[in-house]
C-alpha cells in the first residue's frame, strides 16, 4: 500500500488553542508513526478574515509545537481556480443554481414562521435554519427581476437532484483513533447530507466555500486520512456528496474529541487564554502543552 497522508489544515483567522494543537499533533504523530507525510493546507478563503500576520503567527506556534510540515504549503486563496472548474463541473450537470435571498430575507422569514405556526423551522446539524427556496418567499416576477439585474446572489447545490443523481445511499469509513496498538476496525457510517439542505458552493466575495474547496483540495493533494474534530463530522456526509459528484477518491475519516472550557463549550479562537501564543508566554512548554490535552508522547489519546 502507498504511504498514508496525513493533513492539518487550519484557517489562520485568530490564534491557535489547545483544539488545533490537539488536531495537529494527532496529525503530525500518525503520519511520523506510519511512515506517512504530514501536510499543512491554509484554509484562508475567507479573504478578510484570514491575514498574513495571523498565518506567520500560526507557523510559528506549530513550529514551537515540534511538528515540521512539507513545503510548499498550499494557500487555499491561491487556488480559486481549481474550486471554479470543480464548481464548474457540478454546473454542467445541472446541479448549481442562484439563491437570491439574503441573510436578512431569510432570517426575517424564518423568525415570522416560527412565530406565526409556533413551529420550529427544520434546521442544519449544525444549528443554521434550512434554505427554504426562493420560490418560497420570492414571486416568479421577482425572482425574474432580480435574475434580469444581476441582483447579489449565492450558488448553492440543488440537494435533492444531487442526492437524486448518485442514486445510491451513501457512506464514510470513520477509523478508529490512529493508535499503534488499536484493535478496533472502521465502521460504515451512513452519509444523509439531505439533513444540509441546499449548501452555498459559492459567493460574491468568495468564489468558493469550505465544503467546496476541502473536497477539491484533499483529492489534489492526494489526502488519504483525513483526522479533524468532532465539529466536523456531520459535514462528512457533504464531503462524501460532493466527491462521488465529482468523481474525486474517497479518503478515510476520523473525528477526534474536542477539547471543551471549564464550562463544556468547545474552544473558539476568540478565547484568548487557550490560546497557544499566551499560553507559552505564560512559560508553558510543548510537552506541558501535550499534557493539557491528555496526548503524552506515547498516547495520540483521542
Ligand atoms: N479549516 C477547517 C477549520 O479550521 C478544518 C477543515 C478540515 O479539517 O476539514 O476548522
Amino acid at each position: 500500500m502507498s504511504h498514508p497522508v496525513y493533513r492539518f489544515a487550519p484557517s489562520p483567522n485568530g490564534r491557535l488553542h489547545l483544539g488545533h494543537a490537539l488536531s495537529a499533533l494527532i496529525n503530525f504523530d500518525a503520519a511520523g508513526a506510519s511512515g506517512g507525510r504530514f501536510l499543512l493546507r491554509i484554509e484562508d478563503i475567507d479573504t478578510t478574515r484570514c491575514t498574513p500576520a495571523l498565518e506567520a503567527a500560526m507557523l510559528d506556534d506549530l513550529a514551537w509545537l515540534g511538528i515540521a510540515w512539507e513545503t510548499p504549503v498550499r494557500r487555499q486563496s491561491a487556488h480559486f481556480k481549481d474550486y471554479r472548474n470543480a464548481l464548474e463541473t457540478l454546473e454542467d450537470q445541472g446541479l448549481v443554481y442562484r439563491g437570491y435571498l439574503t441573510r436578512r430575507e431569510i432570517r426575517d422569514a424564518v423568525a415570522s414562521a416560527e412565530a406565526r405556526d409556533g413551529e420550529h423551522w427544520p434546521r442544519d446539524p449544525d444549528g443554521a435554519p434550512l434554505y427554504p427556496g426562493d420560490a418560497a418567499l420570492l414571486s416568479a416576477d421577482e425572482i425574474a427581476a432580480r435574475e434580469a439585474g444581476d441582483a447579489p446572489h449565492v450558488l448553492r447545490l440543488d440537494m435533492k437532484t444531487a442526492v437524486a443523481r448518485v442514486g445510491e445511499p451513501l457512506t464514510w469509513q470513520e477509523m478508529p483513533a490512529p493508535k499503534a496498538d488499536t484493535e478496533k476496525q472502521a465502521a460504515t457510517i451512513a452519509a444523509d447530507p439531505a439533513r444540509w439542505g441546499d449548501v452555498v458552493l459559492a459567493r460574491k466575495d468568495t468564489p468558493t466555500s469550505y465544503h467546496l474547496s476541502v473536497v477539491v483540495d484533499d483529492a489534489l493533494q492526494g489526502v488519504t486520512h483525513v483526522v479533524r474534530g468532532r465539529d466536523l463530522y456531520e459535514a462528512t456526509a457533504v464531503h462524501r456528496l460532493l466527491q462521488v459528484l465529482l468523481g474525486l477518491p474517497q479518503p478515510a475519516y476520523h473525528h477526534h474529541r474536542l477539547i471543551l472550557d471549564e464550562t463544556g463549550r468547545k474552544l473558539s479562537k476568540s478565547q484568548g487564554d487557550t490560546a497557544l501564543s499566551a499560553l507559552r508566554e505564560a512559560g508553558e512548554t510543548p510537552a506541558d502543552i501535550r499534557c493539557r490535552i491528555g496526548f503524552g508522547a506515547r498516547d495520540p489519546g483521542s
